[in-house]
């Protein structure tokens, strides 16, 4: 019997792909051929790839897997289009994907962790702990499957904001990157793609000296480092101005505009001093504000300072939002969508992950 570990045919990057054929006697533009069947015709069997010769079809089936997460569960909101999707890894965990449709702007929320070792407050991902990163394979197959639901057209933003922290699974975050963004792979462009992060300084730097150029969000929720370590305990390791100084290198380096996400918690960041404190930063460099309704987080039964947050009322936030936009401040505020569902910003999380 073959016990052969096969590898993840999608966890490999296109220059990879092209090591792989010329290391096997194969030309290296066969690796685009493969990179073309797989995400731009979503192909699941080698034997699909027309393109390639019958043998080195052969090939590919005894070296290589399609095979990295499976669907369990699609779970519809009924308060809008949200989708959250359950998928398990070979090794029988769980982790949740949402998309969140819009017209135009079809958004699906990766993960790039199974849970998150960082245990912000308001985080439901972050009171499941953390299991293991996710693999380059794993990270690009929640696209590939969603794409492969909906019509390979329909996803037109991907977003790393779903469970985990992309920049401590920075080497599979940019192996997952340099798929997305390949000139072989022509469905989602480079300035559609965001990595949020909740502010790693030299993965931020590094992400700016690497060649992608996607933007980047921030999880700032806080302009004073004493709230923020409070309600984001990587603060103490990482304080504000660092983290602050490595966005700006981002913004500069990659002439983008950053994204600060602000989950509005009542009586913690939503003060005057806050609107202030969030002017003088937002005016230091090409910036806006993402205002985001904190959604509750009680189906994990989180303790301690988790249990205690509140959202700050409707009518507090449009105030807060009026105030800063009258300092010149661009806001979006965020829709809550998929709350029905737990699949809204902050609230993913699965209790059926395996036990270890
Ligand atoms: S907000 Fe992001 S970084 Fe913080 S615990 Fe949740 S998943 Fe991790």
């Amino acid at each position: 019997m073959n016990s052969k570990k096969k590898i993840e045919i999608k966890g490999l990057t296109l220059s990879e792909l092209e090591q792989y054929f010329l290391s096997i006697g194969e030309k290296k533009f066969r690796a685009s051929q493969v990179f073309n069947w797989l995400y731009n015709n979503l192909v699941t069997k080698f034997e699909d790839m027309g393109t390639l010769p019958k043998g080195l079809r052969k090939k590919l089936n005894y070296d290589f897997t399609l095979k990295t997460l499976t669907l369990k569960e699609v779970q519809n909101s009924t308060l809008s289009e949200t989708k959250k999707f359950l998928f398990s890894t070979q090794d029988d965990y769980s982790i949740e994907t949402v998309l969140i449709p819009g017209g135009d702007r079809n958004t699906l929320c990766i993960s790039t962790q199974v849970g998150c070792p960082l245990d912000c407050k308001f985080c439901a991902t972050g009171v499941m702990g953390f299991k293991r990163n996710l693999t380059i394979g794993e990270i690009v197959d929640q696209y590939f499957l969603t794409a492969k639901e909906f019509g390979k057209n329909f996803i037109s933003n991907i977003v790393f904001m779903g469970m985990g922290e992309p920049l401590i699974n920075f080497q599979n975050t940019l192996g997952a990157l340099d798929i997305f963004t390949s000139q072989h792979n022509n469905r989602i462009s480079r300035n559609r793609i965001t990595v949020s992060t909740s502010g790693i300084p030299d993965q931020i730097r590094a992400l700016a000296d690497s060649p992608y150029r996607i933007k980047l969000a921030l999880s700032l929720h806080s302009a004073f480092d004493d709230v923020r370590s409070k309600i984001m305990p990587v603060n103490k390791r990482f304080p504000l101005a660092d983290v602050l100084d490595a966005v700006r290198y981002y913004s500069k380096i990659t002439d983008t505009r950053i994204t600060f996400e602000y989950i509005m918690l009542k009586g913690i960041n939503d003060r005057e001093e806050d609107i202030r404190a969030l002017t003088k930063i937002c005016r230091s460099l090409p910036s806006k504000i993402n205002v985001i309704p904190f959604n509750s987080i009680a189906h994990m039964s989180p303790e301690g300072i988790s249990q205690e947050l509140e959202p700050t009322s409707k009518v507090d936030i449009e105030t807060f939002v009026s105030k800063l936009r009258d300092n010149y401040i661009t806001v979006m505020v965020r829709d809550t969508q998929g709350d029905d569902i737990a699949a809204a910003c902050g609230q993913l999380a699965t209790k059926n992950i395996k036990l270890t």
